[in-house]
């Protein structure tokens, strides 16, 4: 057999193990979900070469291919070098034709953004191919993910840090016509930030989400798009088996720059305070702010990051989320069926459904 046959450089090797024995797949980053047609076709190629003749889709927007013999392993990763030189992903210096040089920092996912989205505020695939070249490769266990507006297509708030783009609608009432079709819009699609006073729309600018429906939907360009992108970002989303939680807001209104700098930062905080026992490196930053508290990590987030003035920061969030390792949720609010029987499908137990009339 040509390859080291060990598990862990195999992940790391971007390779996930298989319930077959002897087998692997191979896992493919594709930054932003952007892939050309000549890497598509490579992806194909090297299914049918080596792997069962099947891809899976990642829920990370990449690929896995399945199947491929683990003496097969040194070939794939020569294969794999146009797709990652294409997908423009940093390589370990000086190793070409090996393959991907880590898999800790999770692919950055992007939803289609302004490139394809009439809604989306920013280039969604842009910022997160250049957040692929600032944070990867990485052995940290991280989760970005982009997306163009607050619809979230991207489900942003399950990441550790969830960038979601903001407009500040600017207003032109030299343009409006009175329609108040941005007030409808706005109060239907929105948060119903927008007002008629005196002929005239208002703004209600702490309501105001920046998702931009209002520029959308006016017939005369009267709102149009801020010149400057603006982000809110939520912080520490995760899954998993213990306590997992939706990300919490973390900043409105925040400039490129910044965000990039504290997801760089977040890097030296993981240095600092990964628990080097943790499988891998496989640490959520989440457990390890509860560990050393979140003013330590703003201490180190928040270095060299100077925000705009219309930035806001929440300094003390609160993330709550399930706690399976603490509350046993059947004695709470769920009943056992063969405890408390039910009637059909109504989710209500029996003996506390109101009685008919007789
Ligand atoms: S999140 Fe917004 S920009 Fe992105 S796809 Fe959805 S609607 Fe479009
Ligand atoms: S940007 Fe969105 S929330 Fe703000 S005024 Fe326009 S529609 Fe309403
Ligand atoms: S949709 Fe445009 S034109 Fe109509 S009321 Fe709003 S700003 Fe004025």
């Amino acid at each position: 057999m040509g390859y080291d046959c060990n598990v862990k450089k195999l992940k790391k090797n971007n390779f996930r193990q298989s319930k077959v024995r002897g087998e692997v797949a191979s896992r493919v980053r594709v930054p932003g979900g952007r892939i050309d047609a000549a890497s598509l076709a490579k992806v194909v190629e090297i299914a049918v070469k080596y792997g069962t003749g099947e891809v899976n889709l990642t829920n990370r927007q990449g690929f896995e291919i399945p199947g491929i013999p683990i003496e097969d392993v040194e070939e794939v990763n020569k294969a794999l070098q146009s797709i990652i030189d294409a997908s423009g992903v940093t390589q370990a210096p000086n190793k070409p034709g090996e393959g991907y040089p880590s898999s800790g920092t999770r692919n950055v996912v992007a939803c289609p953004g302004k490139s394809l989205c009439p809604f989306g505020c920013y280039d969604t695939k842009e910022l997160a191919a250049k957040i692929d070249k600032l944070i990867y490769p990485n052995d940290h266990h991280v989760k970005i993910a982009c997306t163009g507006c607050s619809n979230d297509c991207a489900h942003v708030r399950l990441n550790d840090f969830g960038i979601i783009g903001q407009t500040e609608p600017q207003y032109n009432p030299d343009r409006c016509i009175g329609c108040e079709q941005c007030v409808k819009y706005c109060s239907r699609r929105s948060v119903g930030a927008l007002s008629v006073v005196n002929g005239k729309i208002v703004r209600d600018t702490d309501k105001c989400i920046g998702c931009g429906v209002c520029v959308i939907y006016c017939p005369t360009r009267a709102w149009t798009r801020s010149k400057e992108h603006y982000f809110r970002v939520s912080l520490l989303g995760r899954t998993g088996k213990k306590n997992p939680r939706l990300g919490v807001d973390f900043l409105k209104w925040a400039d490129e720059e910044s965000i990039l700098k504290i997801i760089k930062n977040t890097y030296d905080y993981l240095d600092a305070y990964q628990d080097r026992g943790a499988v891998e490196n496989k640490e959520h930053i989440g457990y390890i702010v509860d560990r050393t508290g979140f003013e330590e990590f703003l201490k180190y987030i928040m270095r060299d990051v100077h925000f705009g003035p219309k930035t806001e920061m929440n300094g003390r969030p609160y993330w709550g989320g399930k706690r399976y390792d603490q509350t046993n949720e059947l004695r709470s609010s769920m009943y056992r069926f063969s405890d408390r029987p039910y009637d059909g499908y109504s989710g209500i137990p029996r003996e506390d459904q109101p009685q008919k009339k007789r």
